[in-house]
């Protein structure tokens, strides 16, 4: 099911991240929405293009699986941009982080309690997102020997029929070093025995999934809170392999399970020889407790497209009105 570029007509902007931009796109042979991404690419740096390329043709070869984004096709054009052009699977409720920050609008603007966030986030989807998380991840390792490398809120996606799956395998190695060197962001998932240059394994991925999740619950990046802000990115790796593990307060961790609690604690063990694996952790009770949930988790993500809905007509409806104003 590999699609033409040619086919491809553009729709507006969904986001856009350290490497390039994703817009809607309609493949019109069967009227189908997907997800464009586009990467720019210095012109003349045949090295990482042709690494891209080659990266790029592995996702080619990828047998599909419900944990991870389809791939339709990739695109490289010299002859009019300098731009890599990804077709994906296009995923209607949005990535956990923007699903997070539509959140935290609708709260700021008293439409929805605090409270609530035990409810969007709630033990339920955590264990569900955890699982499905790890089985994704799983089956990369397992099959291809791919290490994700970025696994982060913007790069798990939700589907309103309850689909939960990650993007941004595959390409991350060559992608994710030379993003490296412009790196500006002030947050980042890499474990510990990643930034000081040890041997890297699936459990790096493990770490990034537990900050992920703390992430999620309390609504903000577990390193540095509001009035300890890290000095820039060296202090924030610093502080990720001198400090304690992150961890949730008491007053968060109060509103979930134990057996929640202790999954989370369990991803963020600083040591990776201490820190469990993949395998281990889809057999943990939090996440063998919601395995025949299907139902349940169906409903909680359809409920989280209604708000990631209403949020558009909101920001439209404030569009008008400034316009409106401005004559
Ligand atoms: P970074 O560049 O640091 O990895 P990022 O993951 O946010 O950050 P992109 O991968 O370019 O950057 O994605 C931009 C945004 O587009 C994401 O945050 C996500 O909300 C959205 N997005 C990406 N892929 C899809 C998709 N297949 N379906 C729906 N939304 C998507
Ligand atoms: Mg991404």
């Amino acid at each position: 099911t590999f699609m033409n570029i040619q086919d491809i007509v553009q729709l507006g902007k969904i986001g856009s991240g350290n490497s390039g931009t994703v817009t809607k796109a309609l493949h019109v042979p069967d009227s189908k929405v997907i997800a464009k991404k586009t990467i720019p690419v210095e012109k003349n740096n045949d090295k990482i293009i042709n690494q891209l390329i080659r990266e790029l043709t592995i996702m080619k070869n990828l047998k599909p699986h419900p944990n991870l984004v389809e791939f339709y096709g990739a695109f490289y054009d010299q002859s009019t941009n300098n731009e890599i052009i990804i077709l994906l699977e296009y995923m209607n409720c949005g990535s956990l982080d923007k699903i997070l920050s539509t959140y935290h609008s609708f709260v700021n603007r008293n439409l929805i309690p605090q409270d609530i966030v035990v409810k969007w986030f709630n033990t339920l989807s955590i264990s569900r997102i955890s699982a499905s998380v790890l089985t994704g991840l799983s089956y990369l390792y397992d099959n291809y020997k791919i290490i994700h490398r970025d696994i982060k809120p913007s790069n798990i996606l939700i589907g309103s029929k309850g689909q939960v799956k990650i993007c941004d395998f595959g390409v991350s190695k060559t992608l994710i070093n030379s993003i490296a060197d412009t790196f500006v962001g002030t947050s980042t998932y890499m474990s510990p025995e990643r930034i000081q240059g040890n041997v890297y394994s699936t459990k790096g991925d493990v770490w990034s999934l537990g900050l992920t999740l703390i992430e999620l619950v309390t609504g903000e990046f577990p390193l540095g809170g509001h009035n300890d802000t890290p000095d820039g990115i060296l202090d924030l790796l610093q502080r990720i392999v001198n400090e304690p593990s992150p961890s949730l307060s008491a007053q968060v961790a109060n509103k979930y399970p134990p057996m929640m609690n202790d999954f989370i604690k369990r991803c963020c063990i600083k040591d990776e020889k201490l820190r469990p694996s993949m395998k281990d952790l889809l057999n943990h009770p939090f996440i063998l407790n919601f395995n025949d949930k299907d139902k349940e988790f169906k409903i909680w993500a359809k409920r989280i497209r209604s708000y990631m809905k209403d949020e558009k007509q909101y920001k439209r409806e404030q569009f008008e009105r400034k316009k409106f104003q401005e004559y």
